[in-house]
């Protein structure tokens, strides 16, 4: 009789963005200090930690919208290594591919405001990826009855509601087929009903098996809805793991000083 068979896909975890010793400097302000994460396909990742320490900066390395001084970024198959020097052409080409992976929300929507949601949908995949207009627009139209738009595709931004917006802004995200959702403060332009919108189309994403990295204020989606928290402080990943652990018996002290001023 056959043993037990551990090696099957449903046991594999499968890296899809590995970031190591990211160092981040604005003149003499040394922002990040060595920030390292590795992320599994389909987890989702709440990263947590008081106003200034690094959050917003990380997040952009990880797409190269901020370059680091020093440390790689890896998703998916794309590295970029930097070692301090001079940013090179060569360099933003791989930024510019390394991007291609990543589908970046912002707390302030940034959706086009002269083009309808569908057409904002449409735009990356059309002028980036040549997508045929008919395909565009199939994919858009699916992605915006997924985020719950269908009846908003042919309205302009600023009519919508701060959530209608914010979610038409992820179905964007969405439309470019990327391995990881980075969210930088998605609802805290929000309200929390409104809000509360925006958290259950992340929700949903996390059940289809979508990698999410999220920087957010809410610690209660952060415990709920994670696989885990991420606490930064002082430009630097203090403590990671289990949400529950986490809040329930914060490790180091700066956690739980953060996490009592925050309940
Ligand atoms: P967080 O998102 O955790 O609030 P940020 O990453 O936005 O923190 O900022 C960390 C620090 O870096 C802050 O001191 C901020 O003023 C500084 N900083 C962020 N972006 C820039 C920039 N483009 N130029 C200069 N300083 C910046
Ligand atoms: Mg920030």
């Amino acid at each position: 009789m056959a043993g037990p068979e551990f090696s099957g896909p449903a046991f594999c975890v499968e890296t899809v963005l590995c970031a190591e010793s990211i160092s981040k400097s604005f003149d003499s302000n040394k922002v990040l200090n060595g920030v390292s994460l590795t992320v599994e396909r389909g987890e989702l990742i709440s990263i947590i930690g008081p106003s200034g320490c690094g959050k917003s900066t990380f997040l952009r390395c990880l797409n190269f919208l901020e370059i680091p001084d020093e440390g790689t970024v890896t998703i998916a198959d794309d590295s970029i290594r930097r070692a301090g020097g001079a940013w090179k052409a060569s360099d933003e080409a791989l930024a510019h591919r390394l991007r291609a992976h990543v589908g970046m929300v912002f707390q302030s929507f940034n959706l086009f405001p002269h083009r309808t949601v569908l057409d904002n949908v449409m735009l990356a995949p059309r002028v980036v990826k040549k997508v045929a207009p008919s395909v565009a627009e199939a994919e858009a139209r699916e992605l915006l009855a997924k985020v719950g738009l269908e009846a908003a595709i042919l309205r302009y931004p600023a009519t919508l509601s701060g959530g209608q917006q914010q979610r038409a802004a992820i179905a964007r995200a969405l439309a470019m087929r990327p391995d990881v959702m980075l969210y930088d403060e998605p609802t805290s332009a929000l309200d929390p009903r409104v809000a509360e919108e925006v958290l259950e189309v992340m929700r949903a994403l996390d059940r289809e098996g979508m990698t999410q990295i999220v920087v957010t204020h809410d610690i209660h989606f952060a415990r709920a809805a994670s696989d885990r928290i991420v606490f930064m402080d002082g430009g630097e990943i203090i403590e990671i793991g289990d949400p529950d652990e986490m809040c329930d018996n914060p490790r180091d002290p700066r956690t739980r000083r953060f996490l009592g001023a925050s309940s």
